[in-house]
């Protein structure tokens, strides 16, 4: 099955560079999203991201005018669903929203069309089950800067039909991306390996073992990470983190992947990381340097 009109639902940092890289691909997007305000930076934003592109010499300003002109962005899930062949969801990360919005699509998108989501660690089984065509639910996680990072891991739900993950994986190919088809059990694959990892990385703080800098160039140059597990931390948000580990932790029942009490207390704190100005690190707005928080120090 091609696909060749898209709906997207939520136009935050990633429903913005879900709708770039469609629309990129030729396809029509809808981008959808409740804050008028957040669709207007949402396409401020694409213009910037095509610029750097062009910029680079990645495409033309033709080609950036071609994609622009392929989104319609509107407030309104009936109107923007109801043409779709594929709708993204990627709204929020909460479990009752989710549900909610998945509801609304199930009856305003036409019978044949995929419903997809982005969640990053809400179990898809369970938000199909919230419909009428389980067996039409599928993951399509991208990785964040999506219009940089080529993965797309592909969850399918219990339910999912072999034909739908086909048509998913055909999909990303033409997007440019690699994807990776995986089942739908908590954190799937790369939230269930990064996670505990990112958690280590803290309690190694908060016992003492070795100072944020340390820990992370130790992880940058002895494991070839292009970043250490404690700014990519700060880089995801201290509080996605804490509730990822807690969906492992419920969903797995076992305390093995219980958050560190140093995060818990640095979510309560308001600490979320690059999007609150301070995590591990401190971030002012024109600083690329990369400075430890003085609480750390
Ligand atoms: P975000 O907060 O930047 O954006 C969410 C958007 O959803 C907002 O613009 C908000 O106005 C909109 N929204 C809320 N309720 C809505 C509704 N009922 N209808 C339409 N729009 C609605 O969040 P994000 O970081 O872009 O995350 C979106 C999803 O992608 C989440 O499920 C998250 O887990 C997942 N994800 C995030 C990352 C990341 O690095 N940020 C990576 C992979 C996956």
């Amino acid at each position: 099955m091609s696909i060749l009109n898209v709906s997207v639902i939520g136009a935050g940092t990633m429903g913005n560079g879900i709708a770039h890289v469609f629309a990129q691909a030729g396809i029509k997007v809808h981008l959808i999203d409740v804050n008028p305000s957040q669709l207007q930076r949402a396409l401020t934003n694409m213009g910037k991201n095509l610029d750097r592109q062009i910029a680079k010499g990645i495409i033309t300003e033709e080609e950036k005018k071609a994609a622009l002109g392929n989104i319609t962005a509107l407030s309104d899930i009936p109107e923007g669903v109801k043409h779709a062949e594929l709708v993204v969801e990627a709204a929020t990360e909460n479990i009752e929203l989710k549900l909610d919005i998945f509801k609304q699509i199930d009856i305003y998108a036409p019978a044949g069309c995929i419903l997809a989501t982005n969640t990053s660690s809400i179990s898809i089984t369970r938000i199909a089950a919230s419909t009428r065509r389980p067996g039409m639910v599928i993951g399509m996680h991208f990785m964040n800067p999506v219009p940089v990072m080529k993965l797309v891991e592909i969850i399918n739900g219990y339910e999912t039909k072999k034909e739908v993950t086909d048509t998913i994986i055909e999909l990303s190919k033409k997007l440019g991306k690699i994807p990776c088809s995986v089942n739908d059990y908590p954190g799937f694959i790369a939230n269930r390996i990064l996670m505990p990892m990112i958690n280590e990385a803290i309690y190694s703080v908060y016992e003492g073992v070795a100072g944020v800098e340390e820990i992370d160039t130790v992880m940058k140059l002895g494991m070839a990470h292009p970043m250490g597990p404690l700014q990519l931390a700060d880089f995801i948000g201290l509080d996605i983190c804490y509730s990822i580990l807690q969906v492992l932790q419920e969903g797995f029942r076992t305390s093995k992947y219980a958050p560190c009490p140093l995060l818990a207390n640095m979510v309560i704190a308001g600490k979320l990381g690059v999007k609150s100005g301070e995590g591990f690190y401190t971030y002012t707005p024109g600083n690329k340097d990369l400075l430890v928080s003085q609480r750390f120090k």
